[in-house]
């Protein structure tokens, strides 16, 4: 169903964007890049084949390039305008494109709302169907900022099952619900892990806390993810899950697993 968005009068749209999907976490770690990746990659692919972006405004820690196999500075457009770069059908901007990979991240302060400012008005998008953002971990100052400049059809929480990181993801909702933005839903990752060679599946972070939680909010569970070596191969060599095979991977590993536990 379309989702509306429901700008505040401060608020002014991304110029060619229809509508905007933050993804967002309380805790660090969690699976935020993953998600943000292939949600874009999902929305992109054959079934829907929507126009979408990636916006990569975890300034202190951009994940993007590597997830998305890019690197590189984005040339301007004739109005001054960044033009992001492409990879896998998707229109991809971060911080990490805009500093080199070992400078260290000192952004302060200040310094950090340019560059948000920058990520959010400086770059020529196009026509987009979505533009997915991959915020910062936390309730602080960017997400705030974020949620106040343009207009949010909603937000996406990514949380493990664990406690710590649950208690974060409801003050994150929390700070949806405040500055108006519609929370669609949880994704709970990393949930269970089974062993390739017994089949004997482990709740490492414990098994349904995202559930409980979504229960507590009156909120969806949008997806329950495992805990893969697939997924974690996938993002480090730039060829997110969606892309990969991973029957084919499991296949030639039947050796390496031969041996039961
Ligand atoms: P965040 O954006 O919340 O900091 P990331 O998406 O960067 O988290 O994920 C952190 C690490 O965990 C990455 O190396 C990623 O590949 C890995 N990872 C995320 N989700 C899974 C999963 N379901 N199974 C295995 N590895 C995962």
């Amino acid at each position: 169903s379309q989702i509306m968005s429901r700008g505040l009068p401060k608020q002014k749209p991304i110029e060619g964007v229809k509508q905007v999907i933050v993804v967002a976490s309380g805790k660090g770690g969690v699976g935020k890049s993953t998600t943000a990746v292939n949600l874009a990659l999902a929305l992109a692919a054959n079934e829907l084949s929507k126009a979408v972006g990636l916006l990569d405004v975890d300034v202190y820690g951009p994940s993007i390039p590597k997830m998305m196999n890019l690197k590189g500075n984005p040339e301007l457009s004739q109005s001054n305008l960044m033009r992001p770069l492409l990879n896998y059908g998707i229109a991809c901007m971060s911080m990490g494109f805009l500093v080199e990979e070992t400078a260290p991240l000192v952004w302060r302060g200040l310094m950090v709302m340019s560059a948000i400012e920058k990520l959010l008005r400086q770059v020529d998008w196009g026509q987009l169907d979505y533009l997915v953002v991959d915020m910062p971990p936390g309730t602080g100052d960017v997400q705030l900022s974020v949620s106040q400049n343009i207009p949010i059809s909603g937000a996406v929480i990514v949380s493990t099952p664990q406690d710590i990181a649950l208690m974060d993801a409801h003050r994150g909702a929390e700070m949806f619900r405040k500055v108006h933005v519609p929370v669609l839903g949880l994704v709970q990752n990393m949930s269970v892990f089974q062993c390739p060679k017994c089949k004997h599946k482990t709740h490492i972070f414990g098994a349904d806390g995202a559930r409980r939680l979504a229960r507590t909010l009156d909120l969806d569970i949008l997806g329950d993810i495992p805990l893969h070596l697939n997924i974690r191969e996938a993002s480090d060599t730039g060829q997110p899950i969606v892309f990969s095979q991973p029957e084919s991977d499991e296949r030639s590993r039947e050796e390496e697993w031969s041996h039961r536990c």
